[in-house]
């Protein structure tokens, strides 16, 4: 059977992970998982961005090889991943060795399309950036994110020649052959694509010691572009082996902020191997802080784990795959957070405990249901508004609950028993049949639920899902 292959981006690991790397790995899980429950088989990639000098720096700074640096960080990223319920088939490491032989091999095969040329102009050694003189003059010849002067550089560099594919890439993304979700940031690519320069792709050996070496050419090391966007395809095994089971993938997963070099250079180097793009690239916003961009200057930086210490991860994931939208920013605040929490146990977790107890007390028994297919919520999901896809879910929680005072089944099962039971009974099937979906965003709280419903007797569980706080 074909694969349904999707990707997320590898972060650079000279810093640690935080908030901002959450709904890339939270909407590919979530997306792997609604295909699963489609009866697809679906492979999900991670890794990390493990070269260049911003590492080799941090790990002098820290008296450790550097190799050594890289590999602690690759164990935190993938922990961090696990804590966030995520799981993943495949991590790529662009450190890895079969990596990075295999992006020499697909640098061999590009060969056509690169070229060594001079650069003169600036630079900024923190961003490891080529600054134009437009960005120099802007800035006043100081880098706004490192706070130091812009240095000049002259050096030869080998570049990728994006010129031999643009027009094809235009094609692809204005016939959605490459098809970007949200469609509103297809404009601005289509823009951003006209003025796009070819890209240079290595530095001089001296510049960027830590890095994968060019092929032929002793004086000059890969500079990001083809070591990292080829994890996509090294990780499956490219070009040593045929990836045609899980190449195009089916969606790869970007932030907003890098969505033009996956949309610009990652199309050119694929097609300059000639293989097909990827079907979806899906751009996600940010998530902000009380509404402001969270940086260590300002001082606002939530961690994760801190957000998940206060009530368990299932409503750290119900907050933002629920209210914060597929491709919008999405804002984080703990009142916001408290909210949704008290939602959460208000709308599910006291429905569970209710039913739970009112089927025990008048001895209803598990229930099995079959899987009803609600178009609504697949339409949500295939366009990927998740959160939409949630809300549907929600509406159908709110419903129950409308029933349960409605139709009272405790007053009935004084008067009318076995009407108390027929309702009860398919109450619990209504239950389960959300449920079913519910996988998809809350496995774990999904699985207590169907544990619950479906047992020989049920039992409201001991604790409730979501204690008061
Ligand atoms: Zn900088």
């Amino acid at each position: 059977m074909k694969e349904s292959y999707i990707t997320t981006a590898i972060p650079y690991v000279n810093g640690n992970p935080h908030l901002g790397h959450t709904m890339d790995y939270l909407l590919a899980d979530t997306l792997r998982r609604y295909m699963t429950y489609c009866g697809k088989k679906v492979r999900l990639q991670a890794g990390t961005d493990e070269h260049g000098s911003k590492n080799f720096k941090k790990a002098a700074e820290q008296g450790i090889p550097v190799q050594d640096f890289v590999d602690q960080k690759a164990q935190i990223y993938q922990d961090f991943i696990h804590s966030l319920g995520v799981e993943y088939t495949d991590f790529v490491r662009t450190t890895d060795p079969d990596h990075e032989r295999r992006c020499q091999e697909i640098w061999r095969k590009l060969s056509d399309h690169i070229y060594k040329d001079k650069y003169e102009g600036w630079y900024c050694e923190g961003c490891e950036g080529y600054v134009t003189e437009k960005e120099y003059n802007e800035n006043h010849g100081e880098c706004p994110d490192h706070k130091k002067p812009y240095t000049k550089l002259s050096e030869e560099n080998y570049y990728l020649r994006i010129s031999d594919f643009k027009s094809r890439i235009r094609e692809a993304i204005e016939s959605d052959e490459l098809k970007i979700t949200p469609a509103f940031r297809k404009k601005e690519l289509l823009n951003m694509l006209k003025d796009m320069p070819d890209v240079s792709i290595s530095r001089p050996r001296a510049q960027v010691q830590w890095g994968i070496p060019v092929p032929d050419d002793d004086e000059q090391v890969m500079y990001v572009w083809i070591d990292a966007l080829s994890n996509y395809i090294t990780v499956l095994g490219y070009p040593d082996k045929d990836i045609s089971a899980d190449w195009p993938a089916h969606t790869q997963i970007v932030g907003k902020d890098i969505l033009r070099f996956h949309a610009g250079i990652w199309p050119a180097i694929l097609m300059g191997l000639g293989l097909p793009l990827p079907r979806n690239l899906l751009a996600h916003g940010w998530i902000t802080a009380n509404g402001e961009k969270m940086s260590k200057t300002i001082g606002n930086v939530i961690d994760p784990q801190e957000i998940i210490g206060k009530h368990g991860l299932a409503p750290f994931r119900y907050y933002f795959l629920r209210h914060a939208s597929t491709t919008t920013d999405a804002d984080f605040t703990w009142e916001k957070y408290e909210a949704s929490y008290n939602e959460l146990a208000n709308d599910l977790g006291n429905l569970v405990q209710r039913l739970a107890t009112l089927c025990k007390k008048n001895d209803i028994s598990g229930q099995k249901v079959e899987r009803v297919t609600n178009e609504d919520f697949d339409r949500r999901m295939e366009k990927y508004e998740f959160n939409f896809a949630f809300d549907i879910l929600w509406d159908g929680i709110a419903e129950l609950n409308k029933r349960i005072d409605a139709e009272k089944p405790w007053a009935l099962a004084k008067s009318d028993p076995e009407k108390a039971k027929k309702v009860l009974v398919k109450l619990v099937v209504d239950l389960l049949s959300i449920n079913d979906r519910l996988q998809i965003f809350l496995p774990d709280v999904s699985a207590k639920i169907q544990d619950i419903f479906t047992a020989t007797e049920i039992q409201p569980p001991a604790t409730p899902l979501f204690p008061k706080n």
